[in-house]
């Protein structure tokens, strides 16, 4: 099949390309996100095949649609970046990556909390400064803690793991229970309660109508004093001007996030020598207590792989059986 490739960089090219020895697939890479802009870059493909920022929204939609696109091929989970109702309208399939290593992304929520809580971005500057002094390093023991988790899928339940492994005591909040983290201990509550007793908060459920903005100034005034929170899922989870007030106040004792909810003109790429217009960006960067990460929970090499496989294999079923198990309803 004919692919148009949008937001690729030169590791997906690698891996793609690499993987694509068993499809037989046509694979052509574009820099640029899809938008409306873009959008005429796919005239003539079949399938663009698309990540976490380019907009899909009606009007980049009906243009590749158009000009002959009727295959939307997610390389990740998430596809909160799809109108779907209007790709369905347009006879346009959507296929996506439901799962490529939940322990990446588990893991990462994991590193950001050792980091904020041992001050692990100080003390590397520290010590290149020749500073060995520990004042304003002192954490807290992991051991005994309590680490609510909002969101006990695959992530979730591989997060539930490591914490456990830590010796926390967990609590979750779910539209559903995983059998995993119940027989293992795990108590399910209701939002408000996890908020209130846990020292770690950590969003793993998807950005949907009914999740957006579940942080925001109410949720955070619920939150325990002093608490850290970490979101490894998708910004829009968190109103970021709340937080930004919680954290002034002390409400909020840390926020580590590796999304952002208008991370699509920041994250994947390289604005150093760019005057950042995004002052609530900036503002957040600014705090000695938060830790920010541009969107890295997945890149893992084993995540890679499974993304580069499963993409292509879902390009093969369409073409060949016209029928995919990944496809978004
Ligand atoms: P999953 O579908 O396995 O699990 C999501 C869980 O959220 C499910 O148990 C579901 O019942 C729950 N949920 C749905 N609606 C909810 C609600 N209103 N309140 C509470 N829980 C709700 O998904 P996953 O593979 O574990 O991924 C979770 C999220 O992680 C994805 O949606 C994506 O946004 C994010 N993600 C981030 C990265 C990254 O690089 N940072 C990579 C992959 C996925």
């Amino acid at each position: 099949m004919k692919v148009a490739f949008f937001s690729a960089k030169d590791y997906d090219q690698k891996s793609f390309t690499a993987a694509n020895q068993a499809y037989g697939h046509e694979l052509t890479f574009f820099e640029p996100r899809l938008t409306p802009k873009t959008a005429s870059l796919a005239a003539g493909f079949r399938a663009v095949c698309v990540f976490i920022n380019d907009e899909l929204g009606e009007e980049t939609l009906q243009n590749i649609a158009a000009s002959g696109t009727q295959l939307v091929a997610l390389r990740c989970a998430g596809y909160n970046n799809v109108e779907l109702d209007v790709a369905q309208s347009l006879g346009m399939r959507v296929v996506r990556v439901p799962a490529y290593s939940p322990y990446a992304v588990a893991e990462h929520a994991a590193g950001l909390i050792m980091m904020l809580n041992r001050k692990l971005y100080k003390a590397y500057n520290r010590i290149r400064e020749d500073n060995f002094s520990l004042k304003g390093l002192l954490g807290f023991d992991l051991h005994g803690k309590t680490v609510g988790i909002v969101g006990t899928g695959r992530i979730g339940e591989c997060f539930g793991r490591i914490m456990h492994g830590f010796g926390c005591k967990l609590l979750a909040y779910d539209v559903q229970e995983n059998p995993y983290l119940v027989e293992t201990g795990t108590q399910y509550v209701d939002l408000p309660v996890l908020l209130a007793q846990s020292d770690i908060t950590s969003l793993h459920c998807p950005l949907l109508p009914a999740t957006h903005h579940m942080i925001d100034q109410e949720s955070l005034a619920q939150i325990k004093p002093g608490a850290m929170l970490i979101n490894t899922s998708r910004g829009g989870l968190i109103d970021t001007q709340s937080a930004i007030n919680a954290l002034k106040s002390g409400q909020l004792g840390s926020l580590g996030i590796d999304v952002y909810e208008d991370e699509g003109s920041l994250f994947f790429q390289d604005l150093s020598d760019t005057v950042i217009q995004d002052d609530i960006f900036q503002l957040l960067k600014s705090f000695p207590n938060v830790v920010i990460t541009a969107h890295q929970g997945f890149f893992t090499q084993e995540a890679l792989n499974n993304i580069s496989n499963t993409t292509l294999s879902n390009l093969s079923d369409i073409e060949d059986r016209n029928v995919c198990s990944n496809e978004v309803a």
